[in-house]
């Protein structure tokens, strides 16, 4: 599993780092910043931050089953 975000939708409006703060920050008038990529123990609270970010910037890949799939 891996988060992946789309810094052109980003907004900064922190919702991701409400919801998982050990994974997003989000500076001031920035763009999130992933501090894990793999959320590990963190996944229900990486899936809510996919879930209620108003941009839809976020998104978790699972890198394992796109694997399978390309072969
Ligand atoms: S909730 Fe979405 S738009 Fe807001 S900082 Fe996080 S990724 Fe960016």
């Amino acid at each position: 599993m891996r988060i992946v975000v789309d810094t052109d939708l980003c907004q900064g409006h922190a919702v991701c780092q409400d919801e998982a703060p050990a994974l997003f920050t989000v500076p001031k008038n920035g763009t999130v910043q992933i501090q894990r990529a793999d959320p590990g123990g963190d996944l229900e609270a990486a899936r809510a931050a996919v879930r209620y970010c108003p941009t839809r910037a976020l998104s978790i890949v699972d890198d394992e089953s796109a694997d399978s799939q390309q072969s």
